[in-house]
């Protein structure tokens, strides 16, 4: 891969390296009138154009940025990307005023997705995937955790997180897989039964899978039963994840962290005792605005949590049913309108710490030692992503140092 240096940035704004939590999320590192030069993917040097020529060797391929800013690429670290079908008609009849029951009577809800996904063949979930990850590509993210769970068997549970293998190779995103079997329980199958299922389908899936994670929730899987099925991924290699406190708190944050889990995702209904043990904990709050605005239902606690300490992150939580969102941008808005975070947060929650959430420690930052993934923006201001929103700001993509989409003018 060619070295590359990109002249002209009116304006970098990243996160501080290593800095996950804190009052200090509000102080970017900014950087005025600048260059970067990236070789073999990372970054080597960043600063005023002579300085970063002192470290330039050989041709390097010369990109100039015109006057643009520039941000790290995002990682969404929860999404739901792969899936068959679509539900634009039940989005309308729900706009209509049609009840969640009448709109589960005419076969909407998450089993048509289920159904729609176990009848796509393979070539055709990746086909719709590919769509939905260029959208999100366009949109900056550059880096995305995907989960299974609209299978619920383990014949579609398996090719759901084989697309996802094989879409690692096939495009510029850099993506991780997760293992939600236990997303919900199957129609016309018991709790205990597919709970069988699930607890041993996972030593066969467990090589195309990063993370394990469980919907915890009232009517779904118990404290308990999530707790049974993520200490089987640990023990096949699965870290776990958590969906919990959602629409009820039923200990699921506790559970989590006791077992390590590397995040905890919705938190909707957060108590005070979670934030306060969230905060002493390595387990990140994944934080998903776009639920909240779509469901039309409570936000997340995101200010108590930041302002107890705790590590934060902001993701899409992509979905045909609750989030069907794939800009990071709308999120980094709704974070500062509907949950008071600061635009500086909004943005660290967004890179850094989405890295964080998916253990990757060489990404979401613009600092040299930083694999070389970075947004150039239609503005010289970094707070336009969240002040203007529902617009995408992003004109260039760079993933491992090599321009992967532009916007054509
Ligand atoms: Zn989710």
């Amino acid at each position: 891969m060619p070295n590359l240096l990109i002249q002209n940035i009116s304006q970098i704004a990243s996160p501080k390296p290593g800095v996950y939590r804190g009052p200090e999320l509000r102080s970017l590192n900014i950087y005025e009138n600048v260059a970067i030069y990236i070789s073999d993917g990372m970054i080597k040097a960043v600063g005023p154009i002579s300085e970063v020529m002192e470290q330039v060797e050989g041709h390097p391929v010369i990109l100039d940025a015109e006057g643009k800013s520039a941000v790290p690429g995002f990682v969404d670290s929860h999404s739901h990307l792969v899936f068959g079908g679509n539900r634009a008609d039940e989005f309308a009849m729900r706009s209509a005023g049609m009840s969640y029951e009448e709109i589960a009577e005419k076969g909407g809800g998450i089993v048509s997705t289920v159904e729609a996904t176990r009848n796509a063949s393979k070539e055709e979930l990746k086909n719709l995937a590919r769509i939905r990850l260029q959208k999100a590509l366009k949109q900056g993210i550059t880096t995305m955790e995907i989960k299974s769970g609209y299978g619920l068997d383990p014949e579609t549970e398996r090719k759901m997180l084989e697309v996802i293998h094989e879409l690692k190779e096939e495009q510029p995103i850099e993506l991780i897989a997760t293992f939600l079997g236990a997303h919900a329980v199957p129609k016309h199958s018991s709790k205990e039964e597919y709970m069988e299922e699930v607890l041993a389908v996972i030593p066969e899936i467990a090589g195309l899978a990063e993370y394990c994670d469980v919907f915890c929730e009232k009517g779904y899987f118990t404290v308990e039963e999530a707790r049974k099925v993520l200490e089987k991924g640990i023990e096949h290699g699965l870290k776990p994840k958590l969906h919990t406190n959602q629409f009820n708190d039923i200990g699921g944050v506790e559970m989590a962290i006791e077992l390590g889990a590397v995040s905890v995702d919705h938190l909707e209904v957060l108590s005070d005792e979670d934030v306060q043990r969230l905060s002493r904990s390595e387990t990140i709050a994944t934080i998903l605005p776009g639920v909240s605005y779509f469901l039309n239902i409570p936000y997340s606690p995101a200010r108590k949590l930041l302002d107890a300490g705790a590590l934060v992150s902001l993701a899409t939580d992509f979905n045909p049913g609750s989030s069907m969102t794939i800009s990071m941008q709308l999120l980094m808005s709704m974070a500062c309108t509907k949950m008071g975070m600061a635009v500086e947060e909004a943005l660290c929650c967004s890179t850094q710490n989405g890295a964080k959430a998916l253990e990757k420690n060489k990404l979401g930052v613009i600092a040299p030692g930083f694999q070389a993934d970075m947004l150039l923006l239609d503005t010289d201001n970094y707070k336009d992503l969240a002040y203007f929103f529902g617009e995408n700001h992003v004109h260039t993509v760079i993933k491992k140092g090599a321009k992967v989409w532009e916007l054509r003018g």
